[in-house]
């Protein structure tokens, strides 16, 4: 066993599909305390439940948790000297060590009844309107277990159970949450409620973080520690996290996706690191934004842990995201950042418009969506629109932009195109004498044939020289 000086902490998941956001968030509390304290942060992977497991989600969980850089001690590709493998599927000798410990206490025993006998019990509990509690059918004498019936743990003592949770205070279950429950079932696999104690034990965890769905277990589980006459850990109960409107848990529908998708769609794993940490923790005072993990670290405390559950904002996560884009990406990054959004397009031509798209998204789904709806098709392709859409609102007639139009192209034929900067300085001071959105507003239809688009500064610089002049040149013509 671990020296208990230290702080460890584990992160549990069942291997039954993707990490979603909730089981995302439970690990990254987990990882931080025990990084606070330069403790052990542990993965064990809880695969005692062969029928639900999905293959594949062991190697996802991983990827998951290190994309976000939550880094384990130990972990399935690392097993401990002390305690050997994280897995639980390659422990069953060790829940049978502890199997036997209970039984020879007189502690554990085997179930005597067929699944038609429990049934019965249970029809009559439910006919004399009681809840069906196993305890009230505890055999008189135990037999041998002989491992072809489930191990019963006998209840050390029925009693109400209070116990203390970092998070909400003094917490009390009376006797009735208490039951003769599964350790080990007939196929030679401990439950989830016998291998999880058995474990945190074994690899010395001092904080038990997890979400509310166990605290009506908890009597269950006090009384094992109690019948293996072994200290409890400290319980830390993670708040749920809600869906965007905080009445309801989230859901898929909502955004509970697979971390990794969060990654395809142009997320750093700082800003989703920053953003899950702040649903149901409170860093006190003002301060949203942490860029780097260590201030994460430092910052994180169990005082601010909250009750109440903290709403999912998917806004609030995509602005999240531009402010870390901004602070940490350079300036090549940046372009790459677009570049990798936009695999099919002319690379040359996409680099020019990189910064300006930049400037504008909160991650790469929306540059892709952009380029699906046509919005950068004028830089790369030929652009068709009517004459109409030349006319500047305070005009009269489009006319009127023909003399504006064919000033800028002389301008611009003189101009050396090494920036949207540069082009911006030769025609500024004729668009302040023209009317800003007399000259501006053509030119941008000009060589966009949209009405929305980037700056004509810009929209120059990205065409280039040869092409900014053609496309000047066909709006003249086309008036
Ligand atoms: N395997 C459990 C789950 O995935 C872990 C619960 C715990 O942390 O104790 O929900």
């Amino acid at each position: 066993m671990l020296e208990h000086n230290k702080v460890v902490t584990r992160f549990a998941p069942s291997p039954t599909g993707f990490l979603h956001i909730g089981g995302v968030r439970t690990a990254l509390f987990a990882y931080l305390w025990a990084r606070k304290h330069k403790g052990t942060f542990i993965l064990r992977i809880e695969d005692t439940d062969k029928e639900r497991e999905v293959t594949g989600s062991i190697e996802q969980i991983q990827r998951s948790l290190r994309w976000l850089g939550l880094e384990w001690d130990f972990g399935p590709d690392k097993p401990s000297q002390e305690f050997g493998s994280c897995i639980q599927s390659e422990r069953l000798d060790v829940y049978k060590k502890y199997a036997d410990s209970l039984i020879e206490k007189g502690l554990a025993y085997p179930d005597p009844y067929t699944e038609a006998e429990v049934n019965v019990f249970r029809e009559q509990a439910t006919v004399e309107k009681r809840p069906f509690l196993f305890r009230n059918h505890r055999p008189e004498n135990f037999k041998i277990w002989d491992g072809s019936k489930p191990l019963r743990l006998k209840v050390p003592e029925i009693k109400r159970y209070t116990w203390h949770d970092e998070v909400r205070g003094e917490l009390t279950a009376g006797e009735e949450m208490l039951d003769d429950f599964i350790l080990i079932k007939a196929d030679g696999y401990p439950t989830y409620n016998f291998a999880h104690i058995v474990d945190d034990l074994e690899m010395g965890v001092t904080h038990v973080m997890r979400g509310e769905e166990f605290i009506s277990s908890m009597p269950k589980f006090l009384s094992l520690y109690d019948a293996l006459e072994v200290p409890w850990p400290i319980f830390v109960t993670l708040p749920p996290i809600m869906g965007p409107d905080g009445k309801k848990k989230l859901s898929k529908r909502d955004g509970s996706k697979d971390v990794l998708e969060y990654n395809a769609d142009g997320y750093l794993p700082s800003a989703l690191r920053n953003f899950l940490a702040l649903i149901g923790w409170n860093p006190g005072g003002d301060r949203e934004l942490f860029y780097e993990l260590p201030e994460l670290i430092e910052s994180f405390s169990l005082k601010g842990i909250q009750k109440s559950g903290g709403a999912f904002n998917e806004e609030k996560l995509k602005w999240m995201n531009k402010e870390h884009l901004e602070y940490s990406l350079t300036p090549q990054e940046r372009e790459q950042y677009v570049l990798t959004a936009l695999p099919e397009r002319d690379a040359d031509i996409t680099k020019r418009l990189a910064p300006t798209i930049f400037e504008r998204i909160h991650n790469q789904t929306e540059i892709k969506v952009a380029d699906k709806e046509g919005e950068y098709d004028w830089a790369f392709g030929p652009i068709s629109y009517t004459s109409e859409l030349l006319k500047w609102k305070n005009d009269d007639s489009v006319a009127a932009a023909l003399p504006r139009l064919k000033y800028a192209h002389q301008i611009l034929q003189h101009t050396d195109f090494s920036s949207a900067d540069t082009l911006k300085t030769e025609l500024w001071s004729y668009a302040e004498e023209a009317g800003k959105g007399e000259l501006l507003w053509p030119l941008r239809v000009a060589l966009t044939g949209r009405e929305r688009s980037p700056d004509p500064f810009t929209c120059a610089f990205v065409l280039g020289k040869e092409e900014t002049l053609i496309r000047i040149q066909s709006a003249c013509d086309k008036i």
